[in-house]
């Protein structure tokens, strides 16, 4: 049931004194580096003191900002020779920042990839299908390597080509795989027009949904129309990519682990540390890394620790669902709104298909908003009124939760521009 029992289930107060013990290594590392080398210099931080967790406080935060201003290599704690891989991030909110690893850092981001997915039930006997973006992307390397690293036989199917993925999954009996949320939805009518049944004609049972901002009921659709069980997976590449936090079989927090990184939740304004169990902006410490070690990094996701245990045995805590970027929130009239609240409430409602667009705008001096709402294949064509019913409810859902009135437009299936990486959710108008 577990990778590794003693690192997994070992008592806080012995994972603390090994996170105290490698913090103090990190910084040694870190200060190598010509970004810490001048910040520790400047605020007079004496590395080689006895470090415990707590002191975490005392150290700077890292921004993106720093490591585009150190692009590429201010942040680099050894020589380039002992790099072997190089990966970068999505560039979702502006230029892309990159992350270069020692075959140490490879080695310990993989174990982490193969705890995680063993946790949930994959073994060497499973068919996984990788279906991510290779490339500079760490969604399709770093599951790679971990399904590997199980022995699971790995399919590296990349994203795209839907017909070819449910090709696959028919051909080789693929049990597991790992999918971006949206694209499980937009793949779900895939299947549809093929009149292939995914509960029914492939043996597919555990599903990775990661990259992406999605709800409990997003995950509980997906789980519906594909009978797998799908467990959210959490990472980002300023961390090394996925692997970062996981859920296990309880499908209630993801585990984030504590003996490679500290984890902290701030106040996005006061960047204070909140107390367990507020909602904030989560911090990251790496404790592991060689090549490119980073120190108090915000991350700018939303989340919360869920105080207390987890009935699985795991002592490495868990933070609650990513409700978004800080970058994500939406004013409009004063009122902060984040994608992931229209998306909740969307998939609560009958008729509503896989795919939905928000679009911002400026009308006079007012913002509006703008959602535009695929709806199931059966509802199209259909009944007039039905239609006309179908978007007053969807009107009055999002307005009860977001307390403004949006305009709905019902659009065809398929209609919505569709990505292969991480969905666009908003389009803000109000910018151009
Ligand atoms: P970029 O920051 O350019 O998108 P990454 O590919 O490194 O590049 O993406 C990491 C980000 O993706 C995270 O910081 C987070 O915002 C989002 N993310 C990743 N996994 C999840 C998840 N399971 N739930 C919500 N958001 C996620
Ligand atoms: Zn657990």
């Amino acid at each position: 049931m577990y990778w590794e029992k003693e690192i997994e289930t070992m008592d806080r107060g012995n994972l603390e004194k090994l996170q105290a013990a490698r913090l103090g290594e990190t910084l040694g590392r870190a200060q190598k580096s010509p970004h810490y080398g001048k910040v520790f210099k400047e605020t007079r931080l004496d590395t080689d003191r006895i470090w415990t967790v707590a002191d975490v406080g005392m150290l700077p935060l890292t921004t993106k900002e720093d490591l585009r201003e150190q692009w590429p290599y201010g942040f680099l704690a050894c020589s380039r020779d002992e790099l072997i891989r190089m990966h970068s991030s999505s560039g979702t909110t502006g230029r892309a920042t990159v992350i270069f690893h020692t075959d140490g850092d490879i080695a310990a981001w993989t174990n982490l990839l193969a705890r995680s997915m063993y946790m949930t039930g994959m073994r060497r006997s499973d068919v996984f299908q990788n279906m991510m973006t290779y490339g500079l992307f760490t969604g399709g390397l770093g599951f790679h390597y971990g399904a590997e690293k199980i022995g699971a036989l790995v399919i590296p199917a990349g994203a795209g080509n839907s017909k070819r993925q449910i090709q696959l999954m028919r051909d080789f009996d693929t049990t597991a795989i790992h999918i971006i949320p949206s694209y499980a939805l937009h793949l779900s009518t895939v299947f549809a027009e093929t009149g292939v049944d995914p509960r029914r004609d492939t043996k597919l049972k555990i599903a990775f949904l990661g990259a992406e901002p999605h709800s409990e009921k997003m995950r509980l659709k997906i789980e519906e129309l594909y009978g797998f069980k799908g467990f959210n997976s959490y990472g980002l590449s300023e961390m090394n990519g996925p692997g970062v936090a996981f859920e296990c079989p309880e499908q209630n927090g993801m585990h984030i682990w504590e003996d490679n990184y500290i984890v902290e939740i701030i106040d996005p304004v006061t960047l204070k540390p909140l107390p367990e169990g507020e909602e904030g902006e989560l911090v990251m410490t790496t404790l592991l890394r060689e090549g490119m070690p980073i120190i108090r990094y915000r991350t700018k996701d939303l989340t919360r620790i869920i105080p207390g245990p987890c009935p699985c045995g795991r002592t490495h805590r868990r933070i609650e669902r990513i409700k978004g970027r800080t970058d994500d929130m939406m004013i409009l009239k004063g009122v902060n709104i984040f994608p992931i609240q229209i998306e909740r409430r969307l998939m609560e409602i009958p008729g509503v298909g896989t795919n939905f667009l928000i679009i911002l705008d400026r009308e006079g001096y007012n913002d509006s908003m703008t959602v535009k709402v695929e709806i199931q294949r059966e509802f199209f064509g259909g009944d007039l009124h039905q239609l006309e019913a179908l978007r007053r409810r969807i009107v009055e859902e999002l307005r009860s939760d977001i307390l403004i009135t949006p305009r709905v437009d019902l659009v065809e299936p398929d209609s919505l521009p569709k990505s292969e990486g991480k969905a666009v959710r908003v389009v803000d108008k109000r910018k151009e």
